[in-house]
């Protein structure tokens, strides 16, 4: 099969030829049919992630048909589209695993980080940790569900009841967020690169009750924020533009540091906090909810020997939608 492999950090992704793996016991085979490009990837990449096992194929975000099972599976047939989330697995055992906190498992594996993920032909997943998908939804079309989507869902549940909501930085996250937020009857307010008049019309577009640079006062008291730019230096400002006992949510798995700042920014019982990975859980209430707002992507699609300009799109903020590869 083909791959895009990445032999190190700071390398560009190698197109390469790979046996097709086997399945394990528990293990599905996947026919990848699109794999979303999320800014983890770019993550990896970079090298601002350590804990990389090399060489590793990226991608998280993937859709495809299952064509062979293991021995011991039960929840996956033959035939059937699945979703491989970037929670490849945990060890059931740990008191994260046995809290329903199994997205903090010390001993998870991660797709596309630790264990090869879905920029290939094929593709291997625990199947236990796989999700089925809806019927009526285009395989590209719900490969950013799969990360952008879920991430985003725990980020807005971290929020709480929050009406008046800031979301900073309007990538893939925020555009199906903001689609959920909207479905909630919440009002978004939408934070973008300064100058990035595009985006802010797009947010709008989806609803947005206000859209403007990140460098500009929100109109009105948030009830929450959440950050999905990988910018420390927005946790203050947000924090400036929630009100009293509202909540600042770090959805990035990397962020620049965080300037310090006067502890009266803190005071009146506001909050900061992370939100990382995802539950199974969160998974399932998830897609759910997205079939019934229901979420549409907009993708801009890549053949998948094309990764490093989809990758490089991502990075310089020039995309028009969310970055799928698509795999055929
Ligand atoms: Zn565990
Ligand atoms: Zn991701």
């Amino acid at each position: 099969m083909h791959a895009m492999v990445l032999d190190a950090a700071r390398t560009p992704l190698r197109w390469s030829s790979l046996d097709v793996p086997a399945p394990a016991k528990t293990q599905v085979l996947v026919r990848v049919q699109a794999c979303g490009v999320c800014r983890t990837d770019l993550h990896v990449v970079d090298g601002d992630l350590t804990g990389t096992r090399f060489p590793i194929v990226p991608g998280h975000e993937v859709v495809g048909v299952v064509v062979k099972t293991g021995a011991d599976v039960e929840n996956a047939r033959i035939g059937e589209r699945v979703g491989i989330p970037w929670l490849a697995r945990t060890c059931g055992r740990c008191r994260y695993c046995t809290s329903g906190r199994e997205n903090l498992c010390d001993a998870a594996l991660f797709t596309g980080y630790t264990v090869n993920g879905g920029y290939a032909q094929y593709a291997i997943a625990d199947a236990r940790y796989c999700f089925q998908l809806p019927e009526g939804f285009a395989s590209d079309e719900l490969a950013p569900w799969l990360c952008a989507g879920l991430i985003g869902y725990r980020a807005l549940r971290a929020a709480g009841d929050a009406i008046r909501l800031g979301i900073y930085g309007f990538g893939a996250a925020a555009h199906i967020v903001t689609q959920v937020a909207r479905h909630e009857r919440r009002d978004v307010f939408a934070f973008t690169r300064p100058g990035d008049v595009a985006g802010q019309a797009d947010a709008r577009a989806l609803g947005a009750a206000w859209a403007g640079g990140s460098d500009e006062p929100a109109p009105d008291e948030l009830d929450a924020a959440l950050l999905f730019a990988p910018v420390g230096a927005l946790v203050p400002a947000a924090l400036r533009s929630v009100a009293k006992g509202g909540a600042v949510v770090c959805a990035g798995i990397h962020m620049s540091d965080i300037p310090s700042f006067p502890y009266a920014t803190l005071w009146g019982e506001r909050r900061v906090v992370s939100v990382a990975n995802l539950t199974r859980r969160d998974g399932r209430e998830f897609i759910a909810l997205a079939q019934r707002v229901p979420i549409r992507t907009r993708v801009a699609s890549y053949p998948l020997e094309r990764a490093n300009d989809a990758l490089a799109a991502l990075r310089g903020g020039t995309l028009a939608g969310t970055a799928v590869l698509n795999v055929a």
